[in-house]
Order: structure tokens, then sequence, then C-alpha cells
């Protein structure tokens, strides 16, 4: 279980201020697909970037089970990033000059274990990709050997920034529908920041985001 506490996040650019975060309090449950929502620049990636320990609120409280991620030095907060968090970025973040296979293996620290890599990339529909390399790939295979490779660490957090930003909207739903299944397994939290709002209809809960405030909660039973 995720708790935030009166989160708030300023950014100072020059002697400006910007406040991306106002005072936001949630939680996020794990087992559950949590979609936050909102235009751009409502402060979907900054609420990601906390919750991933990439930044650092400027007030407020946020525990993840027993941990105080907001009381974690810098050491503690690499070891969270590692061992907690899993990220999937819009423009996947694959290393180019490795396949699809080894993509998987290194960011999960499985060099010496070929089979289990195997598996994650299995589990996202591209074992027959296993030796391309990403340029050979098309954007949804991309997308798919980052999630195999964000999964392969075990995160208990699972955090997808548009994910399907750069995709066709066929591509994007199968990504959507691979992350919902991610998040049924009850130790993995999946959370997606999206502007679409065609992709409110997988989440569990909704989260919706307007100027850094949050302006409602859905709450959705999945009628499974
Ligand atoms: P979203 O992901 O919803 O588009 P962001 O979280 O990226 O929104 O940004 C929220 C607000 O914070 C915007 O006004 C943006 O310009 C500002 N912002 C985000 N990151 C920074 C930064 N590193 N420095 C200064 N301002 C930032
Ligand atoms: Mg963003």
């Amino acid at each position: 279980m995720i708790t935030l506490k009166n989160i708030s996040k300023t950014y100072k650019v020059g002697d400006q201020e910007v406040k991306a975060l106002d005072n936001v309090s949630l939680s996020i449950e794990k087992g559950k697909f949590t979609i936050i929502l909102g235009p751009s620049g409502s402060g979907k990636s900054t609420l990601l970037n906390l919750l991933g320990g990439m930044d650092r609120a400027t007030n407020g409280k946020f525990l993840f089970d027993d941990i105080d991620v907001t009381a974690l030095k810098d050491n503690g907060l690499s070891d969270y990033r590692k061992n907690v968090v899993g990220f999937v970025f819009q423009f996947y973040n694959l290393v180019p000059s490795l396949t699809a296979l080894e993509n998987v293996s290194i960011a999960a620290q499985l060099t010496g274990n070929a089979k289990q890599s195997e598996d994650y990339l299995h589990k996202v529909g591209l074992s027959h990709r296993k030796n391309n390399f990403p340029p050979q790939l098309s954007g949804g295979e991309m997308q798919r050997v980052s999630i195999a490779r964000a999964l392969a660490k075990k995160p208990k957090l699972l955090l997808c920034d548009e994910p399907t930003g750069a995709l066709d909207s066929k591509t994007g739903q199968k990504i959507i529908e691979l992350l919902q299944e991610a998040s049924r397994d009850k130790n993995v939290a999946v959370v997606m920041v999206t502007h679409n709002p065609e992709f409110e209809q997988y989440a569990d809960r909704v989260i919706h985001l307007k100027d850094g405030v949050i302006d409602q909660i859905v709450d959705k039973s999945t009628f499974q």
C-alpha cells in the first residue's frame, strides 16, 4: 500500500516558482491498476517521478508499505529505485546496441540466467524477437521489451509514463491490456500516467489531476 499525505512539489526556475503538485493526498493499492489522468502540465510526470524515487517532494509524506520514502537518504532512495520500482517510459529507453533479450537481462541483473529473461519476453509475446536489436522492432514491440525489462526486476511498483504516447491506438490498447494483466499480481501496484481518457475503462482507480491538485478520484468495480 502506498500513501501520499499532503505532497507538494515546487520547482524553482530563476526567481519564479512553479507549483507542480499542491497538497496531494491519495493511496495506491497493490493488485490494482491505477491511472493518473490529466491534461499536459497538470503534474502527472512530477507525481510519477516522486513515486519512483527519481525526485523528492518539497513537502508532505510518502509511505511505501512501512518505508517512509520521504525520509530516505540518497543511498536509501537508490535502493528503493533498484529494488521496488520498475519504470516504463514513453520512448522505451532501450539500449540500441543490445538485443531484446540482453536489454531485459541486463536491467534485471539476470545476465547469468537467460532462461528467466526469455520467460519475461515470452510473457509479453516476444520470444521470437529475442535476438533482434531495438531499431529492428516496431514501436509496440519496443514497448513490450521495455515492459518485460521492468517486470523482470520483479518490482512492487510498476510506473508507466504515457506508455502509449508514441503508438497507434490499436497497439496502445494492447499495451494497456498487458499492463492491466500485470496489475492482477497482488504484489504489484501498476500506475500509469496518461492524458487519454479512452483508457479510463481499464483502470480500477482513476485519479484526475488538474493544475497540480486532485480534481477527483474514481474507484471502479472490476466485474470479475
Ligand atoms: P504533465 O506530466 O502532466 O504534463 P509535469 O509534471 O511534467 O506535467 O509538469 C507540471 C508542471 O511543472 C508544469 O508547469 C511544468 O512546466 C513544471 N515542471 C515540470 N518539471 C519541471 C522542472 N524540472 N523544472 C521546472 N518546472 C517543471
Ligand atoms: Mg508528463
